[in-house]
């Protein structure tokens, strides 16, 4: 066994088994499962000052899971102590924080330290990869634990970039900017912006939403877990491992709504319009806010505060598209100008161009993204032929609309893991999928994606691929079929080579 790799950045080169790009949920997993495995010799570099991923970079107001936590968290490293249901975003990253410090994990990380570029060297059998300042790292493996949700999407209208006053994406929210008083515009509706608006909206002078297409929104019930019951959890397990249990079925269940079970979405759909009625007051804003697509096909939202928020009288619905970003206004296709003071992006991120400003070089010289074309694809969303030794977690079409994607994550880190156990114990260091066992995969996927509501609900949204229109981001199907497809990895669908 080594010793963990120097988490220095200096211009000679790291000799490491294993890299690991990103410290969020998938790589600190994809950490944790090594050492447990005895697998010492690996490096995770983060280009953020944290670890935590999602958890670190979205520090708006109001951030928060929209999955209960119980659910949202490690199987293996239960949490007792989750104040609430859906906590906000400064307890999972604590959580997170925890995790790193249970399993040791901080000898391994390197942060502040932007992956830039991995090469497949083939005489050598390593990929060279180069990041930070001038930091070069030698690994037989590489794993891209880099998220789907990460890097932001701004839309595109004319004069954006001339906007005088403050303006920040949800993911980037700048604190130091004082809200109270000043005309704030927020552009974009969705999971993000239901949850800051009724935070912000109090404090801001006057507050406009810029509306795109309404969202579906259902009751999001949360509540505090009293003392009582983490002490419940803490003394007697069950209690514990009851709740996620229940928590998982509850969310698997609702997979059939989005496969093409139209009695439950329909009933979904009943929930949340009854949800609306109870809450908006004014039939002409309850009529823009409902969608005219199928309940699913964009993300279901939850949230209990969002509708109430629009009946204030300092916050204006606007459903008109926007024509253009002036210095100090927004002006719509109307031809109205609203005076903004501050300009606040909730809309979402590039879901479907993973490793945007990287590139990874395979077989042959192929840059990925060449390699993808049109439509990015991996084997069980994890493995690409032509990338040898190369792991993508959350990787394409292995997103989830209906439960906890933290299961998904651990699925693959146990595949990638039964990976390196394979060529372990046949003493071969190279393994690839086999490009017809690829090509039959993603064929199957686009097959039982047809009959979706992702696929064929009637809406535009961030699952679907903006050329191509098809579902590049999800899993269609339940977690449970997933879990079975990555138990075991069968070496017939790989060259094993030395
Ligand atoms: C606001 C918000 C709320 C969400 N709520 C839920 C929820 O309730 N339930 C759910 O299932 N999912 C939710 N998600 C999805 C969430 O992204 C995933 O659940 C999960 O956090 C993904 O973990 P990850 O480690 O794969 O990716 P991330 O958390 O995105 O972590 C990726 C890490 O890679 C790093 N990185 C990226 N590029 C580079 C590079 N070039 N060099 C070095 N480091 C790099 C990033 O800085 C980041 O730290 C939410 C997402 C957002 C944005």
């Amino acid at each position: 066994m080594t010793e963990p790799a120097s988490p220095s950045t200096n211009s000679s080169v790291i000799n490491v088994d294993v890299l690991i790009v990103g410290a969020g949920f998938s790589g600190l997993c994809m950490g944790i499962k090594l050492l447990e495995a005895g697998m010492n010799s690996f490096l995770i570099i983060e280009k953020s000052a944290d670890i935590g991923g999602t958890w670190w970079e979205n520090r708006y107001p109001g951030c928060a899971c929209d999955i209960p936590s119980h659910l949202y968290s490690f199987s293996f490293a239960p949490s007792t102590e989750w104040t609430r249901m859906y906590p906000g975003q400064q307890e999972i990253h604590a959580y997170l924080k925890r995790c790193v410090e249970h399993y040791g994990l901080a000898p391994y990380l390197c942060l502040n330290t932007r992956f830039q570029e991995a090469v497949w060297d083939e005489s050598e059998r390593v990929w060279n990869a180069t990041a930070g300042d001038g930091m070069r790292v030698c690994a037989r493996v590489l794993v891209s634990g880099m998220g789907a949700l990460h890097v932001p999407h701004y839309p595109e209208v004319k004069g954006l970039d001339s906007f005088k006053g403050p303006a920040f994406h949800s993911s980037s929210w700048d604190h130091r900017v004082d809200l109270a008083g000043k005309n704030v515009a927020v552009v974009g509706t969705g999971a993000s912006a239901i949850q800051f608006v009724p935070q912000i909206a109090p404090h801001a002078g006057k507050l406009c939403l810029f509306q795109r297409t309404p969202p579906w929104i259902v009751p999001r019930l949360d509540f505090a877990i009293s003392e009582k019951w983490r002490r419940r959890f803490r003394s007697i397990p069950i209690t514990r491992r009851a709740l996620r249990q229940f928590l998982f079925w509850r969310q698997e269940f609702r997979v059939f709504g989005f496969l093409g079970n139209r009695t439950f979405r329909k009933m979904v759909e009943a929930i949340a319009r009854r949800h609306l009625a109870r809450n908006i007051e004014d039939p002409k804003i309850r009529a823009a806010l409902t969608p005219n697509y199928q309940l699913g096909c964009k993300r279901v939202l939850v949230s209990d505060d969002y509708y109430p928020t629009l009946n204030r009288s300092n916050v204006e619905l606007v459903t008109e598209g926007i024509s253009e970003v002036c210095p100090h206004s927004i002006v719509t296709r109307d031809g109205v100008e609203r005076p903004i003071h501050v300009l606040i992006y909730g809309t979402g991120f590039r879901a479907t161009e993973p490793l945007i400003g990287c590139r990874v070089v395979g077989k042959g010289g192929v840059e990925i993204h060449e390699a993808w074309g049109k439509r990015m694809s991996a084997y069980l969303g994890v493995t690409i032929s032509g990338f040898p030794n190369f792991f993508i977690l959350l990787g394409p079409n292995t997103g989830l609309g209906h439960n906890s994607v933290v299961l998904m994550i651990e699925a693959q880190v146990r595949y990638t893991m039964n990976c390196l156990k394979l060529m372990q114990s046949r003493k071969q260091r190279i393994l690839e999928v086999r490009p017809e066992i690829q090509q039959s995969f993603v064929d199957e996927i686009y097959r039982r994606m047809a009959g979706t509501v992702w696929q064929s609900g009637g809406c535009k949204s961030w699952y679907q691929d903006q050329s191509t229109g098809e579902i590049t981001t999800l899993w269609p199907g339940s977690v449970v079929s997933y879990l079975r497809r990555t138990r075991s990895v069968s070496p017939s669908d790989y060259k094993i080579t030395p």
